[in-house]
C-alpha cells in the first residue's frame, strides 16, 4: 500500500509509523553517542546501560525482579526477537497459537521455522474471542501462543481476565508465550495494559518483547528487546547471536538515556495524551466521512467499517482510497490466514501530525455517502 500511496501521491495512513518529529532529549542522547565514538559492536545481547535501564523501568512500573545480565536481550526491533524467540522454542512440525487478525511478521516466521499457525478468531466490533475455540486450539503439539497486547490492528487491550484464561491454557499445555507488547505505553479511557508475565505461575513461561520504536516515535532505529527467565532468554540469546549479533550502538546509548529521563520528563503521561487527541482527530474525521470507527483501546489504529461501500473486498476498497481519493489505508485482510474471512474494514494509522490528518480530512470528504460506482 505504501508503494500505491507513492505512485499515488496518496496521504500515507497505511504503514504504521509516525510522522513527527522523536523527542529532542532522545535525539540530543543519540548525537552526543555518536560524538562519544560509540562505535564499536555493542555486547552481543545489548549495551549494560541499556538493559539496567530496561531493568529498572520494567520493575518499577510491574512490581518485577528482572535481572538485567541474564535475563534481558537487546535486539533489531520487536521483528527480530520475535523471529529470534520464534526460532529458540519452535521445531518443524509444532504449532503456534494466534489470535486472528494477527500481526504481519508472525506467519513468516512460524513457515521459516517449519511450525504452523493455529488461530483464535477475534470478533468485531469488541474483539472478545470465544474461550472455547481458544482452548480447542491447544494441544500436544502446540509450543508457543503468540500475543499481541495491545493489538496491531484492532486496537485490543486483552483483559486481566482474558489473559488469566490464556495463562490457565499455556499451563495447562506446557506453553511458552511470547507477548508483543511494543504499544505498551499507547492506552486509551480506562484500558490497562497488563503484561501476561506478570500473572501467578506465567514468569517462568514468558518472553514479553517490546520495542523502544513505539515508546519513542524511532521505528527506524530498531531498538526492540525480549525480558525473560534464564531458560528462555538463553536460547533466544543463541539465535539473536547468528541473526544480527547486536543493535546500533549509539543508539542502544540513547535509548538508555531515553528510558532514564522519561519518568522525570511526564513523557509517558505526555505521550498517552497526545495519542489519545491523535485517535479522537482522526476518529472524528473518518466517522464524518462515512467511514465509521469501531472503538479502539489501545495502539495507534483506527478500524473503518467499509461494508456498506459496495466493495467487494478490503483490497479492493483501499487501492479505489488510495487511488481515487489519495489517502492510503491497509485492508486488514493481510493479517488473516485465510483473506476470505476478514470483515469489510480499514485500518488507518493516527501516529500523524495535525495538518496530515486535516489534510487527510480533506480528502475523504470526497467520499460519497452512498456506495461508489466502482467495485
Ligand atoms: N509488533 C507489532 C504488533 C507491530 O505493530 C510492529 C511494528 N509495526 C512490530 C512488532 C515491529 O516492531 P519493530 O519496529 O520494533 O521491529
Amino acid at each position: 500500500m505504501s508503494r500505491l500511496a507513492n505512485q499515488h501521491a496518496a496521504i500515507n495512513l497505511g504503514q504504521g509509523f509516525p510522522d513527527f518529529p522523536g523527542p529532542a532529549f532522545v535525539k540530543e542522547a543519540a548525537k552526543a553517542a555518536i560524538d562519544a565514538d560509540l562505535n564499536q559492536y555493542a555486547v552481543s545481547h545489548g549495551a549494560p546501560r541499556l538493559r539496567a535501564a530496561i531493568a529498572r523501568t520494567w520493575n518499577e512500573r510491574y512490581g518485577m525482579d528482572v535481572d538485567p545480565d541474564r535475563e534481558i536481550t537487546v535486539t533489531s526491533g520487536a521483528t527480530e526477537a520475535i523471529f529470534d524467540a520464534v526460532h529458540a522454542l519452535v521445531s518443524p512440525g509444532d504449532e503456534v497459537v494466534v489470535f486472528e487478525p494477527f500481526y504481519d511478521s508472525y506467519l513468516p516466521c512460524a513457515i521459516m521455522a517449519g511450525a504452523s499457525l493455529r488461530v483464535v478468531t477475534l470478533r468485531p466490533p469488541g474483539w472478545s474471542f470465544d474461550p472455547e475455540e481458544a482452548a480447542a486450539a491447544f494441544g500436544p503439539r502446540t509450543r508457543v501462543l503468540l500475543l499481541n497486547t495491545p493489538q496491531n490492528p484492532t486496537g485490543k487491550v486483552f483483559t486481566r481476565d482474558e489473559l488469566a484464561t490464556l495463562a490457565e491454557l499455556c499451563r495447562r499445555w506446557d506453553v511458552v508465550a511470547v507477548t508483543d507488547e511494543v504499544y505498551e505505553r499507547i492506552v486509551f479511557d480506562e484500558a490497562e495494559h497488563l503484561p501476561l508475565a506478570t500473572l501467578p505461575g506465567m514468569w517462568e513461561r514468558t518472553l514479553t518483547i517490546n520495542s523502544t520504536g513505539k515508546t519513542f516515535s524511532m521505528t527506524g532505529w530498531k531498538i526492540g528487546y525480549a525480558i525473560g527467565p534464564d531458560r528462555l532468554t538463553a536460547p533466544l540469546r543463541a539465535v539473536h547471536q547468528f541473526v544480527t549479533f547486536a543493535s546500533g550502538t549509539p543508539f542502544q546509548e540513547a535509548m538508555a538515556v531515553a528510558l532514564e529521563q522519561a519518568p522525570a520528563l511526564g513523557y509517558y503521561g505526555d505521550l498517552r495524551r497526545d495519542y489519545h487527541r491523535r485517535r479522537d482527530a482522526l476518529k472524528v474525521v473518518l466517522d464524518g466521512a462515512n467511514l465509521p470507527t469501531l472503538p479502539v483501546s489501545g495502539a495507534y489504529f483506527l478500524m473503518s467499517d467499509v461494508s456498506h461501500l459496495g466493495f467487494e473486498t478490503d483490497v479492493a476498497f483501499c487501492r479505489w482510497l488510495t487511488a481515487e481519493i489519495g489517502v492510503a489505508a491497509v485492508p486488514p485482510s493481510a493479517f488473516y490466514l485465510d483473506p476470505a474471512r476478514a470483515p469489510l474494514l480499514a485500518r488507518f494509522c493516527f501516529a500523524k501530525r495535525t495538518e496530515t490528518i486535516e489534510f487527510a480530512a480533506e480528502r475523504l470528504a470526497k467520499i460519497p455517502k452512498r456506495a461508489p460506482a466502482t467495485a
